[in-house]
């Protein structure tokens, strides 16, 4: 209730609706997010500072598979531990299906069936209080999830409770809700001339109508001995050239550049756009420094070969307006280091203007399984992409967009 009061005592600071503020809150937080809408009365604000003279009840609360109840429940250790030896004597108390009143603020509720922690009937108890009220309250109970499903993860049919609580803010609480931003930027990179590049990825990207940088390298003659049937040739990387993506430069043996000399820096990046040329691919603009990290030594060489962009592994947005470019962020996408979860973060992080770029390898990534992404979070992501209204681009299309060149 603290935060909500700071929220709308620094609005205008901060860019917040000081009218249309929500609480959201799963499971134990859930028991949290509801105390907001139910105790805004009796917790009487006692900072003394500014934000004292603003409201604590919240304009709306969503409520997932929320720890309510403390009468019934089988589930009881948030009781327990939120009231400790007082539980038995003020369980009745801070039941909160017990605390609802005519101005409690309307409820988005969701929990599932089989909910093996909090049982479903917590949720139902609110509702019924909302509801005897007269107060607004959307109830779901999906068939089927165990405790925890946050925001759905894979569950097309749980993942729709964003969808839902989103109408029910605009259509029960009065939210000018519009959804975000459209046609946020999104550029897709893969390195390393995986085989699958041409197979799998090109085709795919094809289907949706998204732009890509394809970075591929040769690697050195060892490597090439013992995985060359992984990597793509020359007459590959063509194709996907042909089918209009943008191939860039990442180097000819994807060596650490930082420890190059001058001349074997610009040995390795002639060598491998000499080669590009011979197989009558465009002359890249775009450059991906192997292993990811920055290498200031190369500003020089990359300028004189055409290289006017080349990508890190940064991990922010590319702020068109002030990232150097020949320093350009990008978030590695690995399946099993979080891969899902950095692309959300990132995507939550972008705009129209200020692109996420993403590194992917192989799809999937059996030479290098430290980089792998399935095919199936990949198609995953693509989807997500699709039906959120993302533009996706190449790097250079990004720069010819917004006049970087
Ligand atoms: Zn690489």
């Amino acid at each position: 209730m603290r935060a909500i009061r700071l929220i709308r005592c620094h609005a205008e600071e901060w860019g917040a609706d000081p009218e249309h503020i929500a609480v959201c809150g799963f499971s134990a937080g859930g028991h949290l997010a509801g105390c907001c809408g139910t105790l805004f009365h009796d917790l009487d604000a006692k900072d003394n500072d500014e934000a004292d003279h603003f409201s604590q009840r919240p304009d709306a609360m969503i409520l997932s598979y929320p720890v309510i109840t403390f009468r019934k429940t089988q589930y009881i250790a948030t009781g327990k531990r939120l009231l400790k030896e007082d539980f038995d004597e003020k369980r009745d108390e801070w039941s909160l299906e017990n605390r609802v009143l005519a101005d409690t603020p309307p409820a988005y509720i969701w929990a599932t069936a089989t909910d093996q922690l909090v049982p479903y009937e917590n949720s139902v108890l609110f509702a019924q209080a909302m509801w005897e009220k007269g107060n607004k309250c959307e109830l779901h109970i999906f068939p089927d999830g165990p405790h925890g499903m946050a925001t759905g993860y894979e569950r097309r049919d749980l993942k729709l409770w964003m969808e839902q609580a989103k109408e029910f803010l605009k259509a029960s609480a009065s939210f000018p809700v519009e959804g975000g931003e459209k046609g946020r930027t999104v550029i897709l990179t893969f390195d390393d001339a995986v085989k699958n590049h041409l197979s799998i990825v090109a085709p795919l990207l094809k289907e949706y109508g998204f732009g890509a940088t394809f970075f591929p390298c040769c690697f050195t003659e060892e490597w090439r001995k013992e995985n060359g049937r992984h990597l793509l040739t020359m007459e590959e990387i063509k194709q996907i050239s042909d089918m209009g993506f943008e191939i860039g430069n990442h180097s000819f043996a994807h060596k650490n550049m930082q420890l190059l000399s001058a001349e074997e820096a610009e040995e390795e990046i002639e060598k491998l756009n000499s080669l590009f040329s011979s197989a009558h691919i465009p002359p890249p603009v775009s450059f991906a420094y192997p292993g990811g990290p920055y290498a200031e030594n190369l500003r020089p060489i990359l300028k004189k070969h055409g290289l006017k962009l080349a990508r890190t592994t940064e991990k922010r947005v590319w702020n068109i307006a002030e990232d150097d470019f020949l320093r350009i962020p990008a978030f590695p996408l690995v399946e099993h280091l979080n891969g899902k979860l950095n692309f959300y973060e990132a995507l939550g992080k972008c705009t129209k203007e200020n692109a996420a770029v993403f590194v992917f390898h192989g799809i999937p990534e059996i030479v290098h399984p430290h980089c792998n992404v399935t095919e199936k979070t990949f198609r995953y992501m693509l989807d997500y992409l699709e039906e959120n209204d993302y533009t996706v681009l190449s790097m250079k299309e990004y720069a010819l967009k917004y006049n970087l060149f």
